[in-house]
């Protein structure tokens, strides 16, 4: 067996993808408890804010800043006692924080924008989407860990966000991210997709799955290409992972190999499934599909897959 390290592309798969940005300095073994204090006093600190899944974004020069002072958010109603520290840029700190003011209430000059619009349409630079995605994963935790899952007690938010620590029991939580399992299924002339019930028209994609506990990557991907496919795989390769905020995942990309060709789709999971020829997917991916399928938009993690597997020779 040969370690393929060094083969290893120079530019990671991962960094094409959409939340994949983020260049904040987590100083991860810094985090104190009065962090948030700290960063608070500094006067170049800025913040994201926050407010059920939405950002709030300034409208500037034609554009979007979703980046506020502590000052100008404090009409905002901000929470500055649930703000989580992201970390530090180049210019100072950098938190999340949940604002209170109802986005109907906003001035004009500011607008509360779904997370997914904000990335889908590119309303900020993906150092910002990268920065959103950290905020928007560790509120939603906070959030729905409000309390102690011993003991039932209010737990109390330390280390800057990074942890909820009871103070009952002094049991301490840790803002978990859940991992998620996407792949494509492709040999060298086609590869498998499928339509979710949900999926926008014609749209057509990686089939995904939550990683299960005492499983590997690799069983998932083979669990869930079967239970939704009726494929079984050989092997199975990791290709690039994305931080998806919705609210705090991890997908995980893979390519495998399948080694039957008769497709049973779980059609309660899955509106359709079937296999795609090569010259079909780069017309989907160029979005000049005489029928009018597309794949996911480029960012998602499900268009790099597939855009890798159809651009190899
Ligand atoms: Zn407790």
């Amino acid at each position: 067996m040969s370690i393929r390290l060094f083969d290893a592309p120079l530019r990671e798969p991962s960094q094409f993808v959409g939340f994949a940005g983020n260049v904040i300095d987590r100083q991860s073994e810094n985090r104190a408890d009065d962090s948030v204090e700290m960063a608070l006093a500094d006067p170049s600190v800025r913040l994201l804010l926050m407010h059920g899944g939405r950002l709030y974004l300034k409208l500037r020069d034609g554009g979007f800043d979703p980046w506020f002072g502590a000052e100008e958010s404090q009409p905002l109603q901000v929470s500055l006692d649930h703000g989580v520290l992201l970390g530090f840029s180049d210019s100072g700190p950098v938190l999340a924080v949940p604002a209170g003011l109802d986005p109907e209430q906003l001035p004009e000059s500011i607008k509360a924008i779904d997370y997914r619009s904000v990335y889908m349409q590119g309303l900020i630079d993906e150092a910002a989407a990268g920065a959103m995605a950290q905020g928007a994963a560790l509120l939603a935790w906070h959030a729905s860990h409000r309390f102690c899952s011993k003991c039932g007690t209010e737990a109390e938010m330390r280390a800057g966000g990074y942890k909820r620590l009871c103070p009952a029991c002094a049991a301490e939580h840790f803002p978990r991210t859940d991992p998620v399992a996407i792949m494509l299924t492709a040999t060298r002339e086609k590869c498998l997709l499928g339509r979710g019930r949900h999926f926008a028209p014609g749209m057509y994609s990686a089939l995904a799955g939550f990683i299960e506990p005492g499983e590997t990557i690799e069983a998932a991907v083979r669990r869930e290409t079967l239970e939704e496919a009726g494929i079984r795989l050989g092997r199975v390769v990791y290709h690039a992972s994305q931080p998806w905020p919705f609210p705090y995942s991890l997908m995980i990309g893979c390519f495998g190999e399948p080694l039957n060709d008769d497709i049973q789709a779980d059609l309660n999971e899955l509106e359709d499934c079937r296999w795609f020829f090569r010259d079909e997917v780069l017309s989907m991916l160029a979005r000049e599909h005489p029928g009018g399928l597309v794949t996911p938009p480029k960012g998602a993690i499900a268009y790099n897959l597939i855009r890798a597997w159809a651009d190899s020779a």
